[in-house]
């Protein structure tokens, strides 16, 4: 009821946005979004087992409520994904937004509040998924909601997707609603998660609002050796795979990856080195102002202050498990080492295998590796749609703040969508520090409270200038 009430207030309000004007937020779409997120925070949708449906049908009832139309789909019980239309009045293609219901798992005792009740404290709201990506979800309704009260006219169709299985892998969620839902490939753009949107350390400016144009993708490589085995009391001189295969994870773990940017990457670190200081900003510049062979020192520099923004320019391999071994008493007969690669969206993997089989040297220890291409184009960057909405919409909530393209260092479903020729954009609707930002997947996630309201009329900003 509350809700309901506080519609019909925003309904009177509403009057005046479709002047063209710059809507002025309220108290009232304060509270919105806050009374939505604590809905969605409540359930738990912890990835596995998900039970996204729960939270898909508080969505389902806050669109229904302004009269949107809204399907459910469940893959597997449980696994809910909801995916509303908003019509529009012209012939363009529909545009696409996304978030995802489910979130990574939370252990209470980790936390200083209950993951799953949204806790205003010192200035942060507090609850798992309120940045990944519940947040994302709450907004994209509260603006269909308020499109929907305008009445205005509006150049296409807004589909919006509320997505299960997003944290393990979308088999249940947007792999399924592709496969099984034709309407979600006419869309000509997608605005997805994986932007950033950077807040100063003492979180008095927005330093720039990066839309994520491409994404590296995630590949394993497996090292294996083998060997007769035996009891550990008689070893013999050379074949004890342990050996061999530490010696040839030692070697690639000290394989040096070069620097090379992508049109995203290229356009984000111009951008970022004007705006950086000291040690971090002279490499930046260097690397910018040689962007065809960045100065191997710089990108070593930038990867000592700010790893993650170096692995934007560079494929990565990087060792993360191994496996051998019964008892201590016997030699294994065999040794496994898994390689974790994140792979430039234009690598050439089998020239990528070959260094590694370069840099293992050893005949007897076999490199495993998926070695098709990893098919992840990149989106369009530069001065088109989305860009051009983007800059218009930040323009009116955080004025001068630049708007730049970005690669993701981590994976996001925009990969699915641009493999299926939409051309996605990972946006991030709260001004973040990078000590906020950290804080996604992991205990006391948490959003400023003073970037709430902003990143709520950020979406709604964009959908609008999306749908002129
Ligand atoms: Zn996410």
């Amino acid at each position: 009821m509350r809700a309901l009430s506080l519609c019909l207030v925003l309904v009177a309000l509403g009057c005046s946005h479709a002047s063209g004007k710059t809507p002025a937020t309220s108290p009232g779409a304060d509270q919105e979004m806050r009374t939505l997120l604590t809905e969605l925070v409540a359930v738990n949708t912890s990835n596995p087992p998900g039970n996204e449906t729960a939270a898909a049908r508080i969505a389902e009832r806050w669109l229904r409520e302004a009269a949107i139309e809204v399907e459910l789909f469940e893959p597997a019980p449980g696994r809910g994904n909801l995916l509303a239309r908003l019509k529009g009045h012209g012939g363009g293609r529909p545009l696409l937004v996304l978030a995802h219901l489910d979130t990574v798992p939370a252990r209470r005792e980790e936390w200083s509040t209950d993951p799953w009740t949204l806790t205003e404290r010192d200035g942060f709201l507090y609850g798992r998924g309120v940045q990944d990506n519940k947040g994302m979800a709450a907004a994209s309704v509260l603006a269909l909601r308020r499109l929907q009260r305008e009445k205005g006219r509006r150049s296409r169709d807004i589909l919006l997707y509320l997505g299960a299985d997003e944290e393990v892998g979308g088999g249940h969620g947007l792999e399924w609603m592709l496969a099984n839902r034709p309407e979600l490939r006419e869309a000509e753009f997608a605005l997805n998660e994986g932007g950033l949107t950077e807040l100063s350390e003492d979180r008095r400016q927005v330093r720039f609002v990066a839309l994520q144009a491409s994404e590296r993708v995630s590949r394993n490589v497996v090292l294996r050796a083998t060997g007769p085995g035996g009891h550990s009391s008689a070893p013999p001189v050379t074949a004890n795979p342990l050996v061999r295969l530490a010696a040839a994870v030692a070697r690639v773990g000290a394989l040096p990856f070069p620097a090379r940017l992508t049109p995203a990457a290229r356009l984000h670190i111009q951008a970022r080195a004007p705006m950086t200081e000291g040690e971090l900003g002279d490499a930046l510049k260097r690397i910018a102002a040689s962007p065809d062979a960045p100065p191997q020192e710089a990108v070593d520099t930038v990867a000592k202050l700010d790893p993650a923004l170096a692995a934007v320019m560079r494929t990565t391999c990087v060792p993360t498990l191994f496996h051998s071994g019964t008892r201590s008493n016997v030699i294994p007969a065999t040794a496994e080492a898994t390689l974790n690669c994140r792979l430039l969206p234009d690598e050439d993997v089998p020239a990528l295998q070959a260094r590694l089989v370069a840099a293992v040297a050893d005949d007897s220890v076999e490199v495993r590796m998926d070695t098709r291409s990893p098919h992840s184009p990149m989106s369009p960057v530069g001065d088109n749609a989305v860009f051009r909405a983007a800059k218009a919409a930040a323009a009116r909530i955080w004025p001068g703040v630049p708007i730049i393209p970005r690669q993701s260092t981590g994976t996001t479903e925009s990969a699915m969508l641009r493999r299926a020729g939409i051309h996605a954009y990972g946006i991030d609707l709260f001004a973040l520090t990078p000590e906020d930002a950290r804080t996604a997947h992991a205990p006391n996630e948490r959003v400023p409270v003073a970037s709430l309201q902003p990143g709520a009329e950020f979406v709604y900003q964009l959908l609008r200038e999306l749908t002129k």
